[in-house]
């Protein structure tokens, strides 16, 4: 008999997030693994093939970041990071290393429960996306990558080469959280991915093209010392 509900495996190794995560998650209709240490959490992904893990990265026995470096050899399942405050670098290490998203602790349920949806939407959009549409839509911005066409409330907008490049890196991965070096590596090429700057005076271009409000973007999403997102919904 095959099981419909997603299944999300938990590595954390703090009791009582995981008994705050579990019922949560259970509530929403997903099966839950749980497992509080980065060997076991390992195990599990491997031996259950989950479709999400919610992954600590301080955890006693290894960093957790040596769970996403292994999971990534073999599978794409989502990552959602919770790491405690302060820990940027960690946080920027884990995205770079293929994790999906984040969150930091304290946080709310409901945030993590439509950052769980959000991750399984986007995963099953790309197992979708063999023979899918090369044309993102958001808003009233449309974003086509195959003829390199851009429109906002269907007036189209002229984009130099390298805004169209970044905006398109962005549009590759809806939602997801691209940090400054993925988005150097993937428009500039690794030699200039020591020059954040370069990322924040192409998207402010970006934004006075495509927001209504540069001050409050739409579309255009910042991740305070981390990256970029673009809007999904
Ligand atoms: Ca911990």
């Amino acid at each position: 008999m095959t099981d419909p509900s997603p299944t999300v495996l938990i590595v954390e190794d703090e009791r009582a997030i995981r008994r705050f995560l579990r019922p949560a998650l259970e509530g929403e209709g997903y099966r839950v693994l749980e497992a509080d240490d980065q060997r076991s959490g390992l195990g599990m992904a491997s031996s259950h093939t989950p479709d999400l893990i919610i992954l600590d990265l301080g955890l006693p026995d290894r960093d957790g970041l040596e769970l996403i470096r292994a999971v990534r050899e073999w599978s794409s399942m989502p990552i959602i990071i919770v790491s405690a405050r302060g820990q940027d670098a960690d946080k920027v290490k884990a995205l770079d290393l293929g994790a999906d998203d984040y969150l930091t602790k304290p946080f709310s349920v409901q945030e993590l429960l439509a950052r769980v949806r959000a991750a399984l939407r986007r995963s099953a959009a790309v197992r979708d996306a063999a023979d899918g549409s090369p044309v993102f839509a958001v808003g009233s911005l449309t974003i086509d990558l195959a003829k390199r066409r851009v429109t906002l409330a269907a007036e189209p907008v002229t984009l130099t080469p390298l805004e169209f490049k970044l905006l398109a890196e962005l549009a590759k991965h809806p939602g997801r959280v691209l940090t400054h070096k993925a988005l150097l590596d993937a428009v500039w090429g690794p030699s200039r991915s020591k020059e954040p700057h370069l990322v924040r005076v192409h998207m402010a271009n970006l934004r006075r093209k495509l927001e209504a409000d540069t001050t409050r973007p739409r579309y255009l999403l910042t991740e305070p010392t981390v990256g970029y997102r673009l809007a999904d919904a």
